[in-house]
């Protein structure tokens, strides 16, 4: 079975509905398919400021959201990605072949620190794409082995692009050791936006409260923030991204959540008004995160089943990246411990 592999960051107590519809929700068939590597980014999570009691908790509970939509750890690897030393490792590696000119030009690093100025934004956080690229390519199947995916949301486009350069790079100066991977990105669902500046994408960490819509929302809020979604001037239900930024998120996500195609949603909202749309939304929205909430919650209360359960990821996953490491460190001239 060919590999995949993905990772989500602990950056706030729930995942959004943009890393659900562009991420895990795509996750889960892709066990029964493939080699599946999913885990926690908690060393990405430390790129920006955090508190460590935070941290802590939100990887716990960002894991029991993982379970609760349906990864399953008979049938994939989830794991923490600090309990696997060699990410930092292939870190370092990789960051003495990445160009400095070639991180400044990552679009992320712009928009993350675009706040409080590049200058402040912390090394971590310019490396940050460097880290993502290690991650992957620790899980590089045998050479011969072509297929490799990666599932992520089209924000994510740019820093695929640099992990296969620096795979290529590592592979000419080195020896080949790396597949390139291939970023494999569902087009309808690849970026949903804020539902109050639907010009942006849902973000973790810089949406407002109110421009997110989370898996762990309690019904009465999720509603609310459904029904007070920034809609376009006009009244008519129409996709175009253009000219009706909000109508249009609004309809990508009803469709993603349903499976109607936009064109039957736009007949079947025919001479509708947008709240109209928005109540139908929202109880598609709490269908679907009702279940996952009540079964995190649960999972919640038992922290030390899901630390064992991370634990026997960790161990699956390390046993891949030690193999890699030996490799790459042979490769790159650094001497063998006697
Ligand atoms: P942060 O703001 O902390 O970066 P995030 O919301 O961008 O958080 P990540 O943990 O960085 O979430 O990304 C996890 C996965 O979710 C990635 O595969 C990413 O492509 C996907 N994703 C994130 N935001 C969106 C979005 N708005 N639409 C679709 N997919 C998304
Ligand atoms: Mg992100």
């Amino acid at each position: 079975r060919p590999r995949v592999l993905s990772g989500i960051q602990p950056t706030a107590d729930s995942f959004h509905l943009g890393n659900y519809l562009g991420a895990v929700r795509q996750w889960i068939p892709l066990q029964d398919t493939h080699e599946a590597f999913y885990f926690l980014a908690n060393l990405h999570a430390m790129t920006v400021e955090y508190d460590p009691a935070v941290l802590l908790h939100r990887t716990r509970v960002s894991a029991a959201q993982l379970l609760a939509a349906g990864l399953d750890p008979a049938r994939c690897t989830l794991f923490v990605q600090s309990h696997v030393y060699e990410h930092a490792e292939l870190q370092w590696i990789l960051s003495c072949l990445t160009g400095y000119g070639e991180a400044s030009r990552m679009t992320q690093f712009k928009d993350k620190s675009a706040k409080e100025g590049a200058s402040a934004a912390s090394v971590g956080l310019f490396t940050y794409p460097v880290l993502q690229a290690a991650d992957i390519l620790l899980y590089t199947p045998r050479v011969g082995e072509k297929d490799f995916q990666v599932p992520v949301g089209e924000d994510q486009r740019q820093h695929l692009e640099l992990t296969r350069t620096l795979a290529g790079r590592f592979n000419h100066r080195f020896g080949a050791t790396f597949v390139e991977p291939n970023a494999h990105i569902l087009k309808s669902v690849a970026k949903i936006t804020d539902l109050q500046e639907p010009e942006r994408k849902m973000s973790k960490s810089s949406s407002s409260p109110q421009g997110i819509i989370n898996v762990l929302d309690e019904p009465g809020p999720l509603r609310k923030k459904i029904m007070r979604a920034v809609t376009d001037t006009g009244t008519e239900i129409k996709y175009d991204p253009e000219t009706k930024p909000g109508v249009s998120n609004l309809l990508t996500i009803l469709s993603a959540l349903n499976g109607t195609p936009i064109p039957d949603l736009e007949a079947h909202f025919a001479g509708a008004g947008y709240g109209q749309l928005k109540k139908e939304l929202a109880e598609v929205a709490l269908e679907t995160f009702g279940p996952i909430r009540e079964r995190t919650l649960e999972l919640m209360d038992d922290p030390a089943e899901l630390d064992r359960i991370l634990a026997k990821g960790a161990d699956r996953a390390a046993e891949v990246a030690a193999a890699t490491m030996a490799t790459v460190r042979e490769r790159a001239g650094l001497l063998r411990r006697g």
